[in-house]
């Protein structure tokens, strides 16, 4: 059941548009330790109300505005100031009881909570959470030395008082769990976003960003990934015929539409396992696995006719047609760069011998 509560908060948090892992970080912990606060403020008003601890309820009550006030900050996205505000309330609350009722309900044990919450989270720079931690430990410090000569103005009725104990030292060991708690699962969302970004990173890198298709950089790797040499496999490489005449009347950006529209085309008629990259400007570099010579060139004949006969509607310049040569040979396994130069020559005998025709 946690895990599955889990994971739906993280498939949540990560569809949030965070400019910052920080601010991911802050609006997960902030709001944490805004509820955690809010809830433990209204129980402990109850229980001074029914204890008739009038100095106790006007101090919590005074912490329960403090929350709105937070929650204000925290919808405006300042997550910072909000972390700053419950960070002086709580130093404030615990110091006041401390210097009031002495030390001797654990009560120092807040200071801790938010020494660690500055420790863990991003709550303003380095160097302001190191002066802040300080300045808890020179309270710490104080409030210690003190206890041991003071008398405390309010003495709570027991079992009252020892309740409290109780319930202070197991609010510090829930809140110490729940920062680390968030803290993993901060962490588990940005090694996840990391890891998208990556994947995303690596498609691009082995992409052409007009087409989408494999680019030349992950051809080397996929010749390499090729295995079985008892399969028959053939290589093609096609070519748009009279390109340049194409960009030179109609414009370039036609011709990318072209493209685009060939990348289509060969994607939406050629097997799934097939792949296909961009070669060049307006070359392909087709793979065939499982396939003979004689089928590859049959198939490549009826990509090509089909071709020919298609109307390619740009935005352009309305409806274009095109011609492609290809050349095909088979796949080289001991020199795979030697199959792919034997099918750039046979594409050029086709150039030579009148374009639109598989050799
Ligand atoms: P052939 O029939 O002999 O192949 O003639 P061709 O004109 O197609 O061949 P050539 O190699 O002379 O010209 C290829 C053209 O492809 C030239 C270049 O401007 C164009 N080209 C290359 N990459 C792109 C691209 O990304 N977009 C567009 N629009 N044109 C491109
Ligand atoms: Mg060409
Ligand atoms: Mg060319």
């Amino acid at each position: 059941m946690f895990r599955h509560f889990r994971d739906n908060l993280m498939a949540k948090l990560l569809k949030q548009p965070f400019s910052t892992e920080d601010e991911l970080c802050l609006y997960l912990i902030s709001y944490t330790i805004l509820i955690f606060f809010a809830v433990i403020h209204s129980f402990f008003l109850i229980a001074y109300l029914l204890q008739g601890v009038l100095f106790f309820v006007l101090l919590n009550g005074g912490s329960l505005l403090v929350s709105l006030v937070v929650w204000l900050c925290l919808s405006k996205k300042c997550y910072q100031v909000g972390g700053f505000l419950i960070a002086l309330e709580v130093n404030l609350y615990a110091g006041i009881s401390a210097y009031v009722c002495g030390i001797g309900s654990y009560i120092l044990g807040y200071f801790l909570l938010i020494i660690l919450m500055l420790t863990l989270f991003p709550y303003g720079s380095t160097r302001f959470r190191r002066v802040m931690v300080l300045l808890i430990l020179g309270v710490i410090a104080f409030l210690g030395v003190r206890a041991a000569h003071a008398v405390p103005l309010i003495i709570l009725a027991e079992p009252f008082g020892h309740s409290m104990t109780l319930v202070n030292l197991s609010i510090m060991l829930l809140g110490t769990l729940l920062e680390i708690a968030v803290n993993t699962l901060v962490q588990r969302i940005i090694f996840r976003i990391r890891e998208g970004r990556l994947m995303e990173l690596s498609s691009q890198i082995y992409t052409d960003p007009l087409t989408g298709l494999f680019n030349r950089r992950y051809q080397d790797i996929y010749l390499k990934t090729l295995k079985n040499p008892d399969q028959p496999v053939c290589v093609a490489i096609l070519d748009i015929d009279d390109f340049k005449r194409i960009n030179d009347t109609y414009g370039h950006p036609c011709g990318d539409e072209i493209l685009i529209f060939l990348s289509d085309f060969l994607k939406n008629n050629l097997r799934k396992t097939d792949k296909i990259f961009r070669w060049g400007g307006e070359e392909f570099l087709i793979i065939m696995e499982q396939v003979t010579l004689a089928n590859a060139k049959a198939v490549m004949d009826k990509l090509r006719a089909k071709l020919a006969e298609a109307e390619i509607i740009t935005k352009q310049k309305g409806t274009l047609g095109i011609t492609i040569t290809v050349g095909v040979a088979p796949f080289d396994w001991a020199n795979p760069e030697a199959s792919i130069e034997a099918s750039d020559k046979k594409l050029y005998i086709g150039k030579r011998r009148g374009k639109n025709q598989v050799v």
